[in-house]
């Protein structure tokens, strides 16, 4: 299996991660990533789409239509699939996350840390607080990853959605939140990609100016998709969007397994043999 992060920066829109992203956009500037533009999927919900991103189907298909339904995910996803094929996987995630792929509802004091614990993530750190600060988070998932070698971990932030919420996304707050997100990757990218790791960061949905999400609208559905991997040759690809039905089959295919059979997603972005 070929180690793959996966970096959800959550409520990141396109046109301000893209202003704010310094360090990401400097790497594919050089030719050293991919960028994409990703037009998600409805509703721009953090719940639903966290289903999606992860088992390739549209809403109505997976069932998960609210940010209250509370439910484990009854599909096959990257996490089951990577476990399926003898791969260890690992989150530092919001507690939706384990309701979703581990057992739902959230018990704050017995799911807060689940180490070698049933479910298909095999190693998970959650937070159940919007302002959970990235830098927190990031050394969380950095803790997972050193100490049980996962092959698939989720990073997931939410700061850039708290500020978003707080203040809208015409604010110096949200801004300055995705600011502070690419500071942090501009220190751990150069050392996962020098430790051969695949690298994948994007966004479950973006932000309107008014501070809320779940529409149609450009502002709360468009996000960037950076990757960075041999297999995805070095391009900016900002003018058509694609799917974000593509997100599932992708990871599976950098993993090197088979996505699952009901994963929608026609793979938009050239993959090269390893
Ligand atoms: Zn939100």
């Amino acid at each position: 299996m070929n180690k793959t992060i996966f970096v959800l920066l959550d409520a990141c829109r396109f046109d301000l991660g893209t202003r704010n992203l310094g360090f990401l956009e400097h790497m594919v500037d050089y030719g050293k990533g991919a960028k994409y533009r990703v037009r998600g999927e409805l509703p721009s919900l953090s719940r639903p789409i966290y289903a999606t991103l992860l088992n390739g189907l549209p809403v109505h298909r997976h069932g998960v239509s609210s940010n209250d339904l509370i439910c484990r995910l009854p599909t096959e996803n990257v996490f089951s699939l990577c476990q399926a094929h003898s791969g260890v996987t690992a989150a530092a995630a919001y507690s939706w996350f384990s309701e979703l792929f581990c057992c739902a509802p959230f018990q704050r004091p017995k799911d807060r840390i689940r180490l070698g614990a049933r479910g298909d993530i095999d190693y998970g750190i959650f937070y159940w607080e919007d302002c959970y600060p990235d830098s927190h988070l990031f050394a969380d998932g950095e803790y997972l990853r050193r100490q049980y070698d996962p092959d698939f971990i989720l990073y997931h932030t939410m700061g850039i959605d708290w500020a978003g919420h707080m203040h809208g996304a015409s604010s110096a707050e949200y801004e300055q939140a995705i600011l502070a997100a690419d500071a942090c990757l501009s220190q751990l990218l150069p050392l996962w990609l020098a430790e051969e790791y695949q690298v994948v960061i994007t966004a479950d949905h973006g932000m309107s100016s008014f501070g809320n999400h779940g529409g149609s609208e450009d502002a709360q559905r468009d996000v960037p998709l950076y990757l960075f991997t041999p297999r995805v040759a070095p391009t900016r690809q900002e003018a058509r969007p694609i799917s974000q039905l593509n997100i599932a089959p992708l990871l599976c295919h950098l993993l090197g397994i088979q996505p699952a059979a009901e994963m929608l997603g026609q793979l938009e972005i050239p993959l090269s043999a390893l």
